[in-house]
């Protein structure tokens, strides 16, 4: 079981960082673009911090003008690999991502899967995203709250620490915590609070010495209450 004032862990982050800037996150700095240039700025932000992600997604719109996906098939694999080196795991991703231009490029696939997934519910639309090449759980779950507006709870490593941090579950991973909040947490608050718990992990809740002496949430959480460290 777990406090019920953890329903309102938005109000108490709110209260401390306020409006979250949304330049420093790739996803909602892109999400008005078309939907392959908006997946592959996802799959930049895979391991690896938002802002190699920006910088990487910038040098490839640099070498191509527009991230279509007409454009990644007539660049040369080389050239996308030196625009995203800086997000690391290059060769591994520029391969994903002319597999998914190849995807993009036959004619309708656009339609039908934009069509698929607004007409579905949340947990099929996440199987139709997970068959996508570089396509994770992680991933989907982005894609599907900042894009399709569809109530989900994406987890990074900010919020997994943060989350485990809390000791209210017994498994920690991905699948148990994007449940948990998505259980206590009224879903019009997932996308304020999965960014907002990234703020936290960032600035107070960090993966070395959490600055429990001024955490706003300290006193529903058993990291800090029982002085027993959960990395
Ligand atoms: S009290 Fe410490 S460990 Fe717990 S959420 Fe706050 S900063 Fe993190």
């Amino acid at each position: 079981m777990y406090p019920i004032v953890l329903k309102r862990i938005g109000e108490y982050l709110e209260r401390v960082y306020g409006e979250i800037d949304l330049s420093e996150f790739i996803a909602p700095r892109i999400r008005k673009r078309e939907l392959f240039e908006f997946i592959v700025g996802v799959m930049l932000s895979q391991n690896t911090s938002d802002r190699n992600a920006i910088k990487a997604y910038e040098n490839l719109k640099k070498i191509l003008g527009d991230i279509t996906p007409e454009k990644i098939l007539s660049s040369n694999f080389d050239e996308i690999v030196e625009a995203i080196r800086v997000a690391g795991m290059y060769r591994q991703r520029a391969s994903r991502i002319i597999e998914l231009a190849r995807l993009f490029s036959k004619p309708g696939f656009v339609e039908k899967i934009v069509n698929n997934i607004t007409n579905s519910s949340v947990e099929e639309a996440r199987e139709i995203l997970l068959k996508l090449p570089g396509v994770g759980a992680k991933t989907a779950d982005v894609i599907l709250i900042m894009y399709f507006n569809k109530p989900t709870f994406p987890v990074d490593t900010h919020i997994t620490r943060i989350t485990k941090r809390l000791g209210y579950l017994e498994r920690y991973d991905y699948e148990s915590i994007r449940r948990f909040w998505m259980k206590i947490l009224d879903p019009r608050d997932y996308l304020k609070v999965h960014l907002l718990l990234i703020a936290h992990g960032r600035k107070t809740c960090k993966p070395r010495n959490p600055e429990c002496s001024r955490c706003v949430i300290r006193e529903f959480c058993k990291y800090y209450l029982s002085g027993k460290p959960r990395r």
